[in-house]
């Protein structure tokens, strides 16, 4: 069966990455068609639209969709393509790999961030001059999907520690639901877990890492949240992650476009290959999966590395040696 796969390299180091990760994935024995799109800074100065009607029809139309990154126009792109590719739930693992010099090597948490709704939705607006209001949403069906995704990622994935993130001591409405109805997923389980109000979380989560496994989140606090554990294990260039709907989903890095190392051709390709491993789990390619991640893991512990991780190798070689070691 062939998987039809759209590919969005976007802005900066996005058109490098990108390519590193299509190049590991065709050197699997898998039918992948890998058709490209455009999207990002570049795109809308030349068109004026950052994410073209082509590139939607591209990602609605395809079985998965592997997306660099975008500068400027970031929220013009990645917010609509999530949506095109209906995901409700963010995946965003945080692991310290061997070699790598992490802050917290025992860091082994999974973030499952809500991907739809809370501050994101942007309805935002200046009532009056100098006064702005921004509303937050959550809704029951919202909160039911992240928390079942979440409680079943757990269990999928032998993860014993679940922690819900809220701040319903202060949004009592809207994390309060959020909160409740996550609690209601986890009766419904039987599934153990606990509760944390997450600005205690982000302080315990830089003490006692090892204390999390999986992480239910609304959504700004999964993206800062995933984004101080990315500080934990070495730096934004180690992080894949994963936008899931019921029938399609995006695999982007949580890096950015890099702008100031872009075009150097030294960006770490680790975080988009390890995308890339978590679109072979989305269509159950769990073998080849572990592939890829054992392989890049073979790379970041025994060399070539690109100068974030203190080498001096280009994102060719670092690619070349990944599949080398597949
Ligand atoms: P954007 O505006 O697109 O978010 P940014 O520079 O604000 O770009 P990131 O792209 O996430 O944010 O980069 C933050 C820092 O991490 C930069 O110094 C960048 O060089 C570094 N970085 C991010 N990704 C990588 C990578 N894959 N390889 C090496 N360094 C990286």
């Amino acid at each position: 069966m062939t998987h039809e796969i759209a590919v969005i390299p976007g802005d900066g180091i996005g058109q490098e990455v990108t390519p590193a990760a299509v190049e590991v994935l065709e050197a699997l024995d898998i039918d992948f068609d890998f058709v490209e799109g455009d999207a990002g800074d570049a795109v809308k100065e030349a068109t004026g639209d950052a994410l073209p009607e082509e590139t939607r029809e591209l990602a609605a139309d395809a079985d998965a969709t592997l997306f660099g990154a975008a500068g400027e126009t970031a929220a013009d792109v990645i917010l609509p393509l999530r949506s095109i590719v209906g995901s409700f739930a963010n995946v965003r693992p945080a692991r310290a790999y061997p070699g790598v010099d992490a802050v917290k090597p025992e860091t082994d948490i999974v973030f499952i961030r809500e991907n739809t709704e809370g501050v994101y939705t942007g309805i935002e607006s200046e009532i009056t001059e100098g006064v702005t209001t921004l509303t937050r949403v959550v809704t029951e069906d919202a909160s039911r999907e992240i928390a079942e995704y979440g409680f079943d990622y757990a269990r999928q994935n032998d993860f014993e520690d679940v922690t819900i993130a809220h701040k319903a001591n202060v949004m009592r409405q809207t994390d309060g639901l959020f909160l409740e109805t996550a609690e209601a997923v986890a009766a419904e389980r039987d599934a153990e877990y606990d509760t944390a109000l997450m600005d205690a979380l982000a302080m315990h989560l830089i003490m006692n890492p090892d204390d999390y496994g999986v992480v239910i989140c609304p959504n700004l606090a999964g993206d800062m949240l995933s984004d101080l554990a990315a500080g934990l294990v070495g730096g934004l260039g180690l992080l894949p992650s994963a936008n899931v709907g019921p029938d399609n989903a995006l695999f982007e890095p949580v890096h950015g476009s890099a702008p100031d190392i872009a075009g150097e051709g030294v960006a770490n390709p680790s975080a988009m290959i390890l995308s890339a491993a978590m679109l072979l789990d989305h269509f159950g390619y769990d073998e080849e999966g572990d592939r890829v991640r054992t392989a890049v893991e073979d790379v970041l512990e025994n060399g070539p590395t690109t100068p974030d991780l203190g080498g001096d190798a280009s994102t060719e070689d670092v690619t070349a040696a990944v599949i080398d070691h597949l």
